[in-house]
């Protein structure tokens, strides 16, 4: 079984939310606090526009990353690039950033090296 996705997990706490009332032993005179009064629907739609928003940087990214188009494969909602061999639509940033780091790192030092042979 794979990961499920941010999106999936979400679906599955707001079902939890959906299906029940709130926390009971939250409150200690035995009261129990409901999902509203915890903001709990609000804090699920801001998570909601923040994936939303995610996947719109993701896909702005994708474009324009630099890569030519021939590269990039983008059929069944996918968002990849064959050049960099990274899904933009499910890879974990943070690689992405650190081989970018690295690529850039490799120009610097070649425009360094060409530089110094001047
Ligand atoms: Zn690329």
């Amino acid at each position: 079984m794979s990961k499920p996705t941010r999106e999936e997990m979400v679906g599955k706490l707001e079902q939890i939310v959906n299906d029940s009332y709130g926390v009971d032993g939250f409150h200690l005179n035995g009261d129990i606090a409901s999902w509203d009064e915890l903001e709990v629907p609000a804090i699920l739609q801001a998570i909601r526009e923040a994936l939303e928003e995610n996947q719109i940087m993701r896909e702005l990214l994708w474009v324009n990353h630099g890569c030519p188009s021939s590269a990039m494969y983008g059929d069944d909602g996918k968002m990849d690039c064959n050049a960099c061999v990274f899904d933009f639509k499910n890879g974990d940033m943070k690689v992405f950033a650190e081989r970018r780091a690295t690529k850039n790192m490799k120009r610097y030092q070649e425009y360094l090296k060409k530089g110094a042979s001047r």
